[in-house]
């Protein structure tokens, strides 16, 4: 069936042909994009877009799918309580309402929103759940607090050996205090009993529909385990996967002296699996990321998870088997070791994460090889309170540093990393990545704002690009998908519709 859409302000992304009023779809492709002269053309259907925008659908290049869906099925979220008082008192109601549980899990605090800032630790827990084991993870999802009973079961004592790449923390009498960062977080989470595969689809179908109803068609899930990888591709074969999603496979999963091998490249409709994922530091919000000067008031430089000689056969190995890489890295000491990887694998086209503290030499190799930055101008709205206590004003002028990005012409794909941060709604995204303002209204570093276009290409275009599907998705053009959305405005209350394959949701 021949489909018309016209009458629309269709922004592209095609730098062909940047604007059209009016285009053709047949079997889920474009066949034509142009102005009012199509409606000559043969059609079968027609619609009119009544003025409205019509942009591609948005794809979020990393978004911890599963995990969003959790914590709106499975999982208590305390992403906004401002206290300790508050996250026992919700804490300590979710457990009396969930007598089933055999651990009581949650998800999203962030002591730098409490008065005191202090870092709970097991007594908080343990105070108010003596008897089940309780594991509380830390918004950036790189620390935890686990209560006695947690560490219990987990059979982690004081003498536990520190896994290199993590940290533990003991009290002055040299007992654990509760507190695990980056891998050795994994010692905890990997006794918790696994997510059968019915629960994990029930919470991959709650996040699509959030996703869908944003405007989101394509996601990017960036981190993702043998057992989600299984599930995927059951859904998919299902037919259950309406949005289309990027699995990235990690290799070295937390906790555990494994490593995983190269996954199967796996391309179908809704479903493609191109790029591996490694984690090369932890994070700023919580003074992981590994960085080259101490974090302001600490004389901590961070967390290197991975080293240089850990992190380059594994690289070279993922490359030769056909993948894409996809490398977490924050702190420029991170980034500095990812891009030594990159450069001696001769890479191109991989792909950093976040990329917080680049320095010019870094953005250097990533314009030369193409190695795209994938970022999330989000963390500034939601975790700028963060920074500021964490860094000098001279790190926090270019953190994030997304318009340098785009004029050294890297590659440039934009997302939320959602459940790190609570809205997973692009245009709050894109605000923040024109705005570079915070919450309470700071603005961090405003020479790296972008323009609101800018923004928009980079979250579908751009998108498409580093994750391999540059050819096939991203812009309204001929041969490309038809998943596009159609708009009043150009912000969050203008969504109308959202066409996939173009058909209407
Ligand atoms: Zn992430």
């Amino acid at each position: 069936m021949r489909h018309l859409f016209y009458n629309a302000q269709v922004l592209t992304q095609d730098k062909q042909q940047p604007v059209a009023t009016a285009f053709i779809v047949e079997h889920g492709k474009y066949i034509a994009v142009g102005n009012a002269a199509l409606a000559e053309a043969n059609v079968d259907a027609k619609t009119d877009l009544l003025s409205c925008y019509v942009i591609p659908g948005f794809h979020d290049a990393h978004m911890h799918v599963w995990k969003v869906g959790n914590l709106r099925t499975h999982m208590l979220d305390v992403r906004y309580v401002t206290s300790l008082e508050e996250l026992q008192s919700v804490l300590k109601a979710y457990a009396d309402a969930h007598p089933e549980l055999t651990w009581i899990q949650a998800r999203g605090f962030n002591e730098q929103n409490f008065p005191t800032h202090n870092m709970p630790d097991k007594f908080d827990l343990d105070t108010i759940i003596p008897d089940r084991p309780v594991v509380l993870t830390r918004t950036c999802a790189h620390q935890i607090i686990a209560n006695s009973k947690a560490m219990e079961l987990s059979g982690v004592h004081r003498h536990t050996p520190i896994p290199s790449g993590g940290e533990i923390s003991y009290l002055p009498n040299g007992d654990l205090s509760g507190h695990f960062t980056e891998t050795a977080i994994g010692l905890i989470l990997s006794a918790i009993p696994k997510y059968s595969a019915a629960e994990l689809r029930e919470m991959v179908l709650s996040a699509q529909e959030a996703c869908l109803s944003c405007g989101i068609t394509t996601v990017t899930d960036p981190a993702v385990d043998r057992d989600l990888l299984e599930v995927y591709k059951q859904m998919d074969a299902a037919g259950d996967l309406r949005m289309r999603l990027h699995a990235i496979p990690i290799r070295v999963p937390d906790g555990k002296n494994t490593v995983y091998p190269n996954p199967a490249l796996y391309t179908s409709d809704h479903l493609i699996v191109n790029t591996v994922k490694f984690f090369a530091d932890g994070g700023l919000s919580g003074k992981t990321a590994a960085v080259s000067k101490p974090y302001v008031g600490s004389i901590s430089t961070g967390v290197l998870r991975l080293t240089f000689d850990a992190l380059l056969p594994l690289a070279r190995s993922s490359q030769e088997a056909g993948f894409l890489i996809a490398t977490h890295a924050i702190g420029d000491v991170a980034i500095d070791t990812v891009l030594k990887v990159y450069e001696a694998i001769h890479g191109e086209k991989h792909r950093i994460e976040h990329l917080g503290l680049p320095n010019q030499q870094h953005l250097e190799i990533m314009h030369k090889r193409q190695i795209a930055a994938v970022m999330q101008p989000i963390f500034i709205r939601e975790l700028g309170h963060n920074f500021i206590d964490a860094l000098d004003s001279g790190r926090l002028a270019h953190l994030y540093p997304v318009q340098t990005v785009l004029q050294r012409d890297i590659p440039l794909a934009l997302s939320t990393d959602a459940p790190v941060v609570t809205s997973i709604d692009p245009w709050v995204n894109i605000q923040a990545a024109v705005t570079r303002t915070t919450k309470s209204g700071i603005t961090i570093g405003p020479d790296e704002c972008i323009s609101l276009e800018a923004a928009i290409q980079a979250y579908t275009k751009g998108s498409a690009l580093v994750s391999g599907v540059g050819n096939q998705a991203g812009a309204v053009a001929v041969g490309m998908q038809a998943d596009f959305q159609v708009l009043r405005s150009l912000d969050a209350s203008g969504l109308q519709a959202v066409y996939m394959d173009g058909n209407p949701l």
